[in-house]
């Protein structure tokens, strides 16, 4: 394949030089257990402490010990509900409030708490895919143990006032917990200025490794153990340390967390162009608000076609893209997070999202930009849906002349 453009960041990142040159010495030479007590091991100790500071640094947390080290944002928002689930249970507190768009790291947990008896609220996102404090507040009840609201959204892109979300569930004493990963690295992040009580992140959504991510847990709360074994991680999360993994997840977020300024102003330019540009094809729409989403986010909808068709022939012209989340493609459901904003079906199911990052061009914009409508004027001359849809058009006209 001569062109190739990857337009899936959101989907995962590709790692860093800077981060892979660090890790490289804990996947050679330095591969002591950071536990042992001789020198080999010290030096594997003395790096996860310095990526432990960095990492607080970077989201300018009280201490270095409230970031927990664990294998990727699904576990860290498996760790934070359930245990903050277990906490509200000892109070006899059985009531979840998350929203309906969040990932199925969060709802898929919610709904094994449902089976153990928690009652779980999903509040609306509305057609712009912004959650509302009002509403939040008006949700919550006496038993109320947990709020739990992603920072932005995986798929639109679209981000959420966490700080008044988090204002409203502290009013009444109770526990808030984001999904961050899509935020950390793209958004700065201030753990202290937001208020949060837990706070989950996934190295490979900012160039680190895949397989390690951190929760950051606020002081004083004692949140119970998913995993029991070793004393790792103050004995909250056992298991010997991804020594390597943890260098290059600090290593990557302060390269990230240094460019926000400048990438945020790039990428927003290079999205709102591709946008106007998508914009003028025929019954195309914009999928969540156009100014409250991350900077390299684009996701529309264009009437008449299937979203796989749409990927497979992007792909043969060298576009890496994703309807709807990696997790759901496979599956010919639409995309729960499009039907949450209140899409039909058959429109849900033709998405399209390109998620942008350092190494993509203004080129790369101009690129796709004369691939896509061809494409989709190819799929909409062989596609029934689209046949009825100027058939009822013109039907419309005619009764209106
Ligand atoms: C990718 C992602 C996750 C899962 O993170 P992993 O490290 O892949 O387990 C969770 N939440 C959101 C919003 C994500 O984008």
């Amino acid at each position: 394949m001569s062109k190739h453009i990857y337009a899936d960041h959101a989907a995962t990142t590709r790692l860093s030089d800077k981060a892979l040159a660090a890790m490289m010495p804990y996947l050679t030479e330095c591969y002591g257990n950071p536990s042992s007590l001789y020198r080999l091991g010290g030096e594997s100790q003395k790096a996860v402490d310095a990526a432990r500071m960095t990492m607080q640094e970077c989201l300018n947390a009280p201490r270095p010990n409230d970031i927990y080290f664990v294998s990727g944002g699904s576990e860290a928002d498996n760790w934070a509900i359930r245990g903050a689930a277990e906490i509200g249970a000892k109070k006899g507190k059985k009531h979840i409030i998350s929203t309906e768009f969040e990932h199925h790291a969060v709802l898929h947990t919610l709904d094994y708490l449902k089976k153990q008896g928690f009652e779980i609220t999903l509040l609306p996102v509305h057609e712009n895919g912004i959650v509302r404090p009002d509403e939040l507040e008006a949700a919550i009840r006496e038993d109320t143990a947990l709020v739990t609201v992603m920072f932005a959204n995986n798929e639109i892109g679209t981000i959420q006032p966490i700080k008044e979300l988090c204002a409203v569930a502290h009013k009444h004493n109770v526990l808030f917990h984001t999904d961050a990963v899509q935020a950390v690295g793209t958004l700065p992040i201030d753990v202290q200025e937001l208020d949060v009580d837990l706070l989950s992140l996934s190295s490979h959504k900012f160039h680190g490794p895949k397989g390690v991510g951190a929760l950051y847990i606020r002081k004083g709360l004692n949140l119970p153990n998913l995993i029991y074994g070793g004393a790792q991680e103050r004995g909250k999360r056992a298991g010997t340390e991804n020594t390597a993994g943890i260098v290059g997840m600090a290593t990557a977020l302060k390269e990230a967390v240094g460019s926000i300024p400048q990438r945020t102003e790039r990428l927003t330019r290079m999205r709102d162009r591709l946008i106007d540009g998508l914009l003028k094809i025929d019954r195309s729409r914009v999928n969540g608000d156009r100014l409250h989403r991350l900077p390299g986010n684009v996701n529309m909808c264009f009437e008449g076609i299937e979203g796989e068709s749409l990927l497979l022939m992007l792909d043969l012209k060298g576009v890496s893209a994703s309807s709807g989340s990696a997790c759901t493609s496979g599956s010919l459901d639409p995309s729960h997070v499009l039907l949450a904003l209140g899409l039909p079906h058959e429109i849900a199911h033709g998405s399209l999202r390109l998620t942008f990052g350092d190494d993509n061009t203004e080129e790369d914009i101009d690129y796709i930009l004369s691939v896509v409508p061809p494409i989709i004027e190819r799929l909409r001359s062989m596609s029934p849906l689209w046949e009825k849809i100027v058939m009822q058009d013109r039907h419309d006209n005619q009764k209106e002349g």
